[in-house]
Order: structure tokens, then C-alpha cells, then sequence
């Protein structure tokens, strides 16, 4: 996969990204963020990108030309026509969901704003979508940006290690994740369940679908809907509700 990052601040993501199982994902080439400076493509010798919004008002709005010359500059070079995702709170809100959809594509691109936001030209003639991380302004894209390519990176084959997996994770199927422990046995008078020492695997997988189950309905009963249970698990919520209620 290879991700091209429209930005003002490219060192804030190589910094960012160069850790970890990101870090190491780029150097064994599993993933490739590559990052253009919009401000290479001014055209002006104050490198200038942003200017007055006409109709007046606070702040500084992104020009629309060095934008689109900087993703010509990518299209052009590679051959390539990839979906282009503009970080905006104005977006769709990010989720897991999206997350499994974009990793399917071999590049993305994705833009971000900075100051009061971008000149809505070069949005209407380049973006093909825009993504939200959250009901909040951040002061630009990159943060976002980040957010979103380490959450599509660590869905794509042979990024995560054997030992990791995001198969049982919160939200992979409209549920949480049950509770989890490492040693030692005892800490500070609180013990780890029982069941998870028995070395009984059909026990312990019973034990945390069904902690899976209760956190959901404790934590974010909204995703239960689409959760895929059986009749008896349905049953076992209705009873907790039920109890509830008493
Ligand atoms: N004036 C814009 C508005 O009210 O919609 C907000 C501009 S914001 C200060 C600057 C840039 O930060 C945006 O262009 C966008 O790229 C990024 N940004 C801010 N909040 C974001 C969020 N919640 N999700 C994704 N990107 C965000």
C-alpha cells in the first residue's frame, strides 16, 4: 500500500511515522508513506500557499493551485489515479469499517488543510473523499492523516506480527474486546480470572466471548445491534437488560 500525503508539515509525519509497527512496517516495505510538501509547488518566491478568504472573515485559506499541482505531481509520476481523501471535520466520521475498506486499495492519497481549511475548488475537481476523525477542530490535517494510515497500515497482510491479531479485536465484529491479563497472577489483591490459568481453551474462548458480550452491552450497547449472536446470547442480554431495569 502506498500512501502519498499532501501536507505543509511532511516532518511532522515522518517523525510520527517512523516508530514502531509503522516504522518497521515502511522498512520492511509492507507499506510506503510518501509525503509532499504543498509548499514546493508556491510558484511564487515567498512561497506563499494560503492567502486572505474572500468575503472576509478570520484566518488564512489554502490556495487551490500549489494543492493541485502537488497531487498532478504524484498522479503524473506514477501512473496512477487513487482515491484522494481530504482529512476534514466536515467528513464522514472514521471507523473501523472504513479502515477494512480503504486497506483493499493499492494507493491512497490523502490531503491535509491547515489554517481556516482549503479553497473549495481544488476540493470539487480532486477529492473523492472526506474523512472526519471526530466532533472536533484540530489546527490541521496531519494528526488526522496519521490516525487514519496507521489504522488502515495495521490491517494490511504481514503488518502486524504472528502474535498480534486484529481478528478478535473491539469493533472487527460489532464487539468489544473481553478483558485481558499478563503476569503476574496476583496484583495488588486482584487475581486474574481462574479460567484463564485452566489451560482450557474451549472454556477460556466461552469465558471471553462472553465478557466480550457484557462489555458491549456495558460500554457501547449501539453496536450490538449489528453484533452477530445467537439466540441464546440475545437471550442473555435481554435478561441483563431485564435486571437492569429492576
Ligand atoms: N474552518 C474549518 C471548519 O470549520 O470546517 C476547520 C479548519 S481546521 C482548523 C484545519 C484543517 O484541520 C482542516 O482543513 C482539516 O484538514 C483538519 N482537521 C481539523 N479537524 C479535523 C477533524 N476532526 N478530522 C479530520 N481533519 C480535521
Amino acid at each position: 500500500m502506498n500512501f502519498y500525503i499532501l501536507t505543509l508539515f511532511p516532518e511532522m509525519i515522518k517523525a510520527t511515522m517512523s516508530h514502531s509497527i509503522i516504522g518497521k512496517a515502511q522498512s520492511e516495505n509492507k507499506i510506503n508513506i510518501e509525503c509532499i510538501n504543498i509548499r514546493d509547488f508556491a510558484g511564487n518566491k515567498h512561497n506563499q500557499v494560503d492567502d486572505y478568504p474572500y468575503g472576509g472573515g478570520a484566518g488564512m485559506v489554502m490556495q487551490p493551485q500549489p494543492i493541485y499541482d502537488a497531487y498532478k505531481s504524484i498522479i503524473s509520476k506514477d501512473s496512477i489515479s487513487p482515491r484522494v481523501i481530504y482529512m476534514s471535520p466536515q467528513g464522514k466520521t472514521f471507523s473501523q469499517s472504513i479502515a477494512k475498506e480503504l486497506a483493499k486499495e493499492q494507493n491512497l492519497i490523502i490531503l491535509c488543510g491547515h489554517y481556516e481549511g482549503i479553497d473549495q475548488r481544488v476540493i470539487d475537481e480532486i477529492v473523492t473523499d472526506e474523512i472526519s476523525i471526530g466532533d472536533y477542530i484540530l489546527t490541521g490535517g496531519e494528526l488526522a492523516a496519521m490516525v487514519v494510515i496507521d489504522a488502515i497500515s495495521r490491517l494490511i497482510p504481514g503488518v502486524l506480527g504472528k502474535t498480534e491479531s486484529f481478528e478478535e479485536e473491539s469493533f472487527s465484529n460489532h464487539l468489544l474486546e473481553y478483558p485481558q491479563y499478563t503476569r503476574p497472577p496476583v496484583f495488588r489483591d486482584r487475581k486474574v480470572p481462574e479460567v484463564l490459568l485452566s489451560g482450557h481453551h474451549a472454556k477460556i474462548e466461552k469465558w471471553r466471548r462472553e465478557q466480550s458480550i457484557l462489555r458491549t452491552w456495558q460500554k457501547r450497547p449501539d453496536l450490538l445491534e449489528k453484533a452477530d449472536l445467537s439466540p441464546e446470547e440475545i437471550h442473555s442480554i435481554n435478561q441483563l437488560k431485564m435486571n437492569n431495569l429492576q
